[in-house]
């Protein structure tokens, strides 16, 4: 089973996962696909694509972005949630992984949903907001660099409208966060953005032990 899980024993974990959504079968087909990979933990669990394209749906974003794209399952979750003429922007640094996730884009019929972005996921937003793009996204996914999660969310705090959501992945980091002997730098990039969140005032924030653990943040 991909994507890590915190608490669940594996029987419920299986459980929920067969009762929890209706996973479209394009989707299953390529999480299947994924988990032949040994990059396969990149991929998140199925409950966290659920929980994510129900998200898109009660805020009714149109325009979203992710960081951190690996062979497509979140991409496909999200672009499956939104209007016909939403969009999503999805940054990575793998043509190898994203030429993955671009078949199973056109297969389910939303690769005109997507525009993918390859190369570093700050550079793309820092060109984003110098095209002039501040506050005109809906939601965002952030995926990516751990050790550059903190300045991810300075700038998609730009990038987002007031009302917009950003979703931070494993933000639990397999425990990692609370053990003092865990001093390398992805855990201190987790540790850095979760601390800056319990302060912000400038968001809306619940952490939720989802998966590896997903912070919500929305912007006020
Ligand atoms: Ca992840």
């Amino acid at each position: 089973m991909s994507g890590k899980s915190i608490g669940l024993g594996d029987d419920l974990h299986h459980y929920l996962v067969d009762h929890g959504w209706r996973e479209p079968e394009v989707m299953a087909r390529l999480r299947a696909e994924t988990e032949s990979l040994p990059q396969r933990n990149m991929q998140i669990a199925p409950e966290q694509a659920a929980f994510m394209a129900l998200v898109v749906e009660l805020i009714g974003a149109r325009r979203c972005i992710e960081l951190g794209t690996f062979t497509g399952y979140s991409a496909l979750a999200v672009a499956l949630a939104l209007p016909p003429d939403g969009r999503l922007v999805c940054c990575d640094v793998s043509k190898e992984w994203t030429d993955v996730a671009r078949r199973y884009w056109d297969e389910a019929g939303v690769a005109d949903r997507i525009d993918l972005r390859l190369g570093p996921a700050l550079a793309t937003l820092d060109r984003l907001l110098a095209e002039g793009a501040d506050g005109s996204f809906d939601f965002a996914f952030v995926d990516a660099a751990k050790t550059e999660y903190s300045d991810y969310y300075t700038r998609l705090l730009l990038l987002l409208r007031p009302g917009g959501v950003m979703l931070f992945d494993n933000v639990l980091w397999d425990g990692a966060v609370i053990d003092p002997k865990a001093t390398d730098d992805d855990t201190n990039g987790v540790r850095e953005l979760n601390d800056l969140l319990a302060t912000d005032e400038r968001v809306t924030v619940s952490m939720i032990p989802l998966a590896d653990g997903v912070t919500l943040a929305r912007k006020r």
